[in-house]
């Protein structure tokens, strides 16, 4: 059980790690290491459990006195992100620290830089907490060696630029430039005055406009990079999303045609090497109606679309991240059954009528190959990501037969 403390809080038994003493890829070894993590959502949850199977501590700094992963972690320093005693104690008791969501504010990874191994590095969490700065590797990258573009997109900073936007980009999706998730602090614009109205909307903050496309489908490729530039990669997800959240991720041979999913691939180590990146990646793609691959965002850390490598895959992204943190050997992940992952968003909760509910597990949990996942958070409320459900099967076909049932069963639409 973990100890929730306040940056005060006495610094114990953890060795210090003379940390940058040691090299960037020094094998930090299994049972004897301790291992840092800024944030304590769900990624950072199965981080701790990953970690912790290998036999390493865990060490959460995150504000929230009750999140998921500081309740797992041996120890949650429960603090604001820019309080620098909690980033010196996480510092301190830390060989090699990790992220768990993207915008941890610049100065936090700033200050431990120099003091312990960071994985990803302050540089490649700045690019993707930007979408232009993003967008602008994604096009460099496109032009040097990948050939998979982002949108046809400019950026939106004022007045002038919006009065400068070409009639190509209309209709088009206006997206905040930071901060945004789960399909928050975007709009669809469909003409020059939608357009001014939603920057308006938006705040007048910075954002990128970009060419609304005709998507096919959605898939997502989840690299892993060690500090000495080893790069492997796990299959390519295919990905539902609903009002902007990722609803269902299926993983299985012909999820998208072979070219494309070897192109994405390609793209995405393209990339990680493009950001000398060390760590996990997801990097997400448009396929659109003509076959082609437009590539979106990327995250600097794993991903929802992911998960069902705990379960279906002999590394998950989970132990990935671990893996690249503590500078292990990282050999080429296998998936040995197809998968199809469900999210568990807080209507699960609720019954048709709006009354709080306990989902049937028993029902569900008796169809074979269920894996549940909860993150242990206390509250549902509609949108939240409560947990997820993977199911794992010797074929496709009766992968998606359970995962089907189980929407049913639990009211989701079918994907
Ligand atoms: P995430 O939670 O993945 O970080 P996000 O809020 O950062 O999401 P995007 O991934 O850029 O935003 O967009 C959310 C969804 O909106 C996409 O998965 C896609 O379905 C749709 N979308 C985004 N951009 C476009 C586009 N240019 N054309 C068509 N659909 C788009
Ligand atoms: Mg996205």
């Amino acid at each position: 059980m973990a100890r929730a403390e306040g940056a005060g809080g006495a610094l114990h038994h953890l060795a210090s790690p003379g940390a940058m003493s040691a090299a960037a890829s020094q094998l930090l070894p299994p049972g004897s290491a301790t291992l840092g993590m800024l944030g304590g959502g769900q990624l950072g949850r199965m981080f701790c459990h990953a970690a912790q199977t290998m036999g390493y501590d865990v060490v959460v700094l995150d504000p929230d006195a009750h999140s998921p992963a500081g309740a797992v972690a041996q120890r949650h320093i429960c603090a604001a992100w820019d309080d620098a005693a909690a980033l010196d104690a996480l510092a301190a008791s830390c060989a090699a620290v990790s992220v768990e969501f993207e915008n941890v504010p610049a100065a936090a990874l700033q200050a431990l830089a120099g003091r312990c191994r960071l994985a990803p590095g302050a540089a490649a969490v700045a690019i993707a907490q930007d979408r232009r700065r993003e967008k602008e590797l994604f096009a460099r990258c496109a032009r040097q060696s990948s050939g998979v573009p982002p949108a046809p997109f400019m950026s939106i900073a004022s007045e002038a630029d919006l009065a400068a936007v070409p009639p190509t980009l209309l209709p088009g999706v206006l997206k905040t430039a930071r901060l945004g998730y789960d399909g928050k602090g975007q709009a669809r614009v469909r003409s020059r005055t939608a357009l001014a109205d939603a920057w308006e909307a938006l705040g007048r903050a910075p954002c990128v406009l970009e060419q609304m496309l005709p998507l096919a489908a959605e898939c997502s490729v989840i690299v892993a990079r060690g500090a000495d530039g080893q790069c492997v990669h796990l299959p390519v997800q295919r990905n539902t999303h609903r009002a902007g959240i990722l609803a269902a991720s299926e993983v299985y041979e012909g999820n998208v045609p072979a070219a494309l999913a070897q192109q994405a691939q390609a793209a995405a180590e393209d990339i990680a090497r493009a950001l000398d990146y060390s760590g996990v990646l997801c990097v997400e793609f448009f396929i659109l109606d003509d076959d082609s691959l437009i590539v979106n965002e990327m995250a600097p850390r794993p991903h929802n679309s992911g998960h069902y490598s705990i379960n279906a895959c002999d590394v998950s992204q989970f132990e990935l991240q671990v893996r690249t943190l503590a500078g292990l050997p990282l050999p080429a992940p296998s998936q040995h059954s197809a998968a199809v992952m469900l999210n568990l968003l807080g209507q699960v909760w609720f019954d048709a009528s709006g009354q709080p509910r306990t989902p049937p597990w028993a029902q569900v949990l008796a169809l074979p190959g269920a894996h549940l996942h909860l993150y242990g958070k206390r509250e549902a409320r509609a949108g939240r990501k409560m947990g997820h459900l993977t199911f794992t099967a010797a074929s496709a076909q009766q992968a998606r037969r359970q995962a089907l049932r189980a929407a049913s069963l639990l009211g989701i639409a079918p994907f």
